[in-house]
């Protein structure tokens, strides 16, 4: 059946055809082919139980309450409720916390049971519910979980280990909770630091983030993605695809992304995951060339399901086939809203409060507008998710036999990876600081908790976190524990307004602060921003705000060295006051173990090893990545017209300092050229120069120098992380094949021409060649 619709779909969109088809893409799946067992099921179900199956709602609608929108508190299911969505409705599955307020997890154990107890034992045919949640950088919705850094930051580890024993570690928390599906990772690219989801992503850079996405998915899955395993939970890769690069910057605002641009950085990272065998998969909840991507067949069906051969589940974002009526005015009606998703390849969707998709698309089924065999191909990929997670054998899990939740082991690994990810952007020798000097601690972000954590925090946006995590400690707690409380004053200077918006703010005693400034030998000072996720994070001006400026000012004015600590989410401008100030760690969001983390930094307990995931801008009009056009960092011209670019980054991708020095010799390459079959392998001795042992990332950037569409300036094409002793020398090497400099040509086909190509780790360079050309993969123009 498959096969035939891929026929028709080749012939309705005609191919452009390259040659030496890649045979990967057709063989990518890891989901088992569908059973004997999920056949016979489906061969039993009624139309409205295989529609219900396709519909998910919030746990809100069937919580005791006044409304949809509200539970009361003690939270309690209606069983009535629970009844009307799983019996009458057949509905098959539920996500999300009530009153957007984290919950323990005796609490989820028992909301999963009386909900698995009516779908199990009271429906027709017994299917389990399948639970979906944003356990997003830890069990999010989980009281006392344990909290890792936003992905932004494990992102700045460099550290694939890191990566995995994080979702590893989130995967059996949150199947504490009973929840056994994850709408984690984002493998959207951070590549505007305007867009409130920045810090959602691994950062700007392709490779970097295909990497990490990879060991999130094994984390999470397992190494072969054995999800019946009940300490793992099925992946969700959002939000396919182009989500995080609207042109205005703002959430769900359109995007214009030419199909050259979407396949050749937009697409691979979802690819590589899908490769790794991720389960599911959310669809970007905006606008693309036009085309809400909800109503894109051209990317749900014929992309993701046909050309990338994704078996799993393709699940909406919240209330998106509502969107395509009310927001994006493509379908003049919400019944129309559901066919034109469903046609478009929409497996699940997150209605989320009432039932009318299902009453639309069992008519829909009847009239003739949506076909049986769409309904059954979306029932057979859901029923074969809940299979794979052993859902049928075990709907919930017990307490019992998740010891280790919260425990001290899992403390330990997200301590790591919030130390690993603090990355020192600039040192004049200032740090470490000496123990048994005396430090004022200053700013809005000094002592909260809140923003340590960001958004997805207990709550969407991250009000909540003081009420669950006041038992870790702020970046003030941790300087006072590590260099006695008496040596530590603390002066706010500004405040968040944690009742108002993410930006507002209130401006303390600055007379105040200048005053303790003077009695300090050092400042800390901790700028950034208070926590947002989605529309709420929309932002209009990215440069840090005017008063948390001023405080710097007022701090640098007194002549005592300054040490800028930052937590935010994106890269906000702080080129004003950058050469006022001593030292700059950037923490990102480091979660409940970023204030230790921090301090152990500061203290020169933790030498830091953590690289931007993304380049620094230093203006608002000089945002750019660092794999940009030539055209983009231009020399200065010569002649009469004698002008330069203007290129102007404040720190580049890559860029992160440490309390050692490394030094990069003999870089080896074992032939000079290669075919485009064959392999390549580079190697470099690093040694450790300085006095203290240190971690260093290794980095090797390739440049095509000349091809058929303008090259990117330089790729990331390898990277490992490394720890050595003072004295230390290790060698280091990379494979490399032609695929690896292959780019998305005109005609849209993976490809490497043959030419010379530059090779660049630490401050080394050296040229390699490609004899023959090549194109890689078969593609179908899609847009
Ligand atoms: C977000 C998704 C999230 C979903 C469910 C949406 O608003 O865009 O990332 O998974 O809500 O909470």
């Amino acid at each position: 059946m498959f096969r035939k619709y891929l026929l028709i779909v080749v012939v309705f969109f005609g191919i452009l055809s390259c040659e030496n088809p890649d045979s990967r893409l057709m063989e990518a799946s890891f989901l088992t082919r569908p059973t004997p067992k999920i056949e016979a099921l489906l061969a039993k179900m009624t139309l409205e139980e295989k529609v219900g199956q396709m519909a998910q709602v919030t746990l809100d609608v069937i919580t005791k309450g006044e409304t949809v929108y509200v539970s009361d508190e003690p939270l309690e299911l209606d069983l009535t409720l629970v009844k009307e969505a799983i019996l009458d409705y057949k509905v098959g599955s539920i996500l999300n916390t009530a009153n957007n307020r984290a919950r323990t997890i005796e609490q989820w154990n028992t909301i999963v049971s009386e909900i698995q107890n009516i779908a199990v034992n009271q429906s027709r045919l017994g299917i389990p519910v399948i639970y979906g949640i944003d356990a997003i950088h830890g069990a999010t919705y989980t009281a006392g979980a344990t909290f890792f850094p936003q992905q932004i930051g494990l992102a700045a580890t460099w550290n694939r280990e890191l990566v995995r024993q994080g979702a590893e570690i989130t995967a059996y928390e949150t199947r504490a909770s009973g929840i056994p599906w994850n709408f984690s990772p984002v493998l959207d690219l951070g590549r505007d630091p305007r867009f409130p989801r920045m810090w959602e992503t691994f950062g700007e850079d392709i490779y970097l983030a295909s990497e990490m996405g990879k060991q999130m998915i094994k984390g999470y899955e397992g190494q072969k993605n054995e999800v019946s395993v009940p300490t793992k939970v099925a992946s969700t890769l959002k939000h396919f695809l182009g989500y995080s690069v609207p042109y205005t910057g703002k959430d769900r605002t359109p995007a214009f992304i030419p199909e050259m641009e979407l396949r050749e950085r937009h697409l691979p990272a979802f690819q590589a995951a899908i490769e790794a065998g991720a389960h599911s998969v959310m669809i970007n909840s905006g606008i693309i060339n036009g085309v809400p991507v909800h109503a894109n067949k051209d990317i749900i069906t014929n992309l993701l399901k046909g050309e990338l051969n994704f078996k799993g589940v393709v699940v909406t974002d919240w209330k998106d086939i509502d969107n395509l009526h009310f927001r994006d005015k493509v379908a003049a009606t919400r019944k129309e809203a559901v066919k034109m998703a469903v046609n478009a390849g929409i497996d699940m969707s997150m209605i989320p409060y009432d039932y009318d998709f299902c009453t639309y698309l069992t008519e829909l089924v009847k009239e003739g507008e949506v076909t049986m065999e769409r309904i059954d191909d979306a029932v057979r990929r859901i029923l074969t998710l809940k299979d794979e997670l052993g859902l049928f054998e075990q709907p919930v899990t017990s307490l019992s036999d998740y010891p280790n939740f919260a425990s001290k082991e899992f403390e330990l690994a997200a301590f790591d990876a919030a130390s690993e990810a603090i990355t020192l952007l600039k040192n004049d020798g200032t740090l470490p600081l000496s123990r048994g000097s005396k430090i004022l601690v200053t700013g809005p972000n000094a002592n909260s908790m809140r923003t340590l954590n960001g958004g997805w925090s207990y709550s969407w946006q991250g009000e909540k976190v003081e009420e669950f995590a006041s038992g870790y400690n702020t970046i003030l707690e941790a300087i006072q524990s590590k260099a006695g409380v008496a040596n530590v004053e603390f002066v706010e200077g500004v405040a968040y307004n944690h009742q108002g918006k993410y930006w507002e703010e209130e401006v303390k005693d600055l007379d105040a602060v200048i005053a303790a400034a003077n009695r300090a030998d050092y400042v800390v000072l901790c700028l950034g921003e208070n926590t947002y996720t989605e529309k709420p994070g929309d932002l209009h001006d990215l440069t840090l705000s005017t008063n948390q400026l001023n405080l710097a000012k007022a701090v640098t004015s007194t002549g005592k060295p300054v040490i800028l600590v930052l937590n935010e989410g994106r890269p906000r401008l702080i080129s004003s006051i950058e050469s006022q100030v001593q030292g700059i760690l950037q923490t990102y969001l480091p979660g409940n173990y970023g204030g230790d983390a921090l301090a152990a930094v500061l203290f020169g307990e933790v030498n830091p090893s953590g690289k931007l995931p993304y380049t620094y801008p230093m203006f608002g009009n000089t945002l750019v990545t660092y794999d940009h056009k030539p055209s983009e960092e231009q020399n200065k011209m010569e002649g009469m017209y004698d002008y330069e670019s203007d290129f102007a980054v404040q720190y580049p991708f890559g860029f992160g300092l440490s309390y050692t020095e490394f030094d990069y010799s003999d870089m080896e390459f074992s032939r000079g050229s290669i075919d485009s079959g064959e392999t390549l392998n580079i190697s470099v001795s690093v040694t450790n120069v300085g006095n203290v042992e240190g971690k260093e990332v290794v980095q090797l950037y390739i440049s095509d120098l000349f091809a058929s569409v303008t090259p990117d300036v330089r790729r990331l094409r390898g990277f490992e992380k490394i720890s050595l002793k003072p004295g230390e020398t290790t060698r280091v090497s990379f494979e490399i094949s032609a695929r690896d400099v292959a780019f998305v040509a005109k005609d849209l086909c993976w490809t490497v021409e043959a030419g010379e190509y530059e090779v660049n780790i630490g401050e080394l360079k050296s040229r390699f060649s490609i004899t023959e050309s090549k194109t890689f993969n078969q593609i179908k123009k899609i847009l």
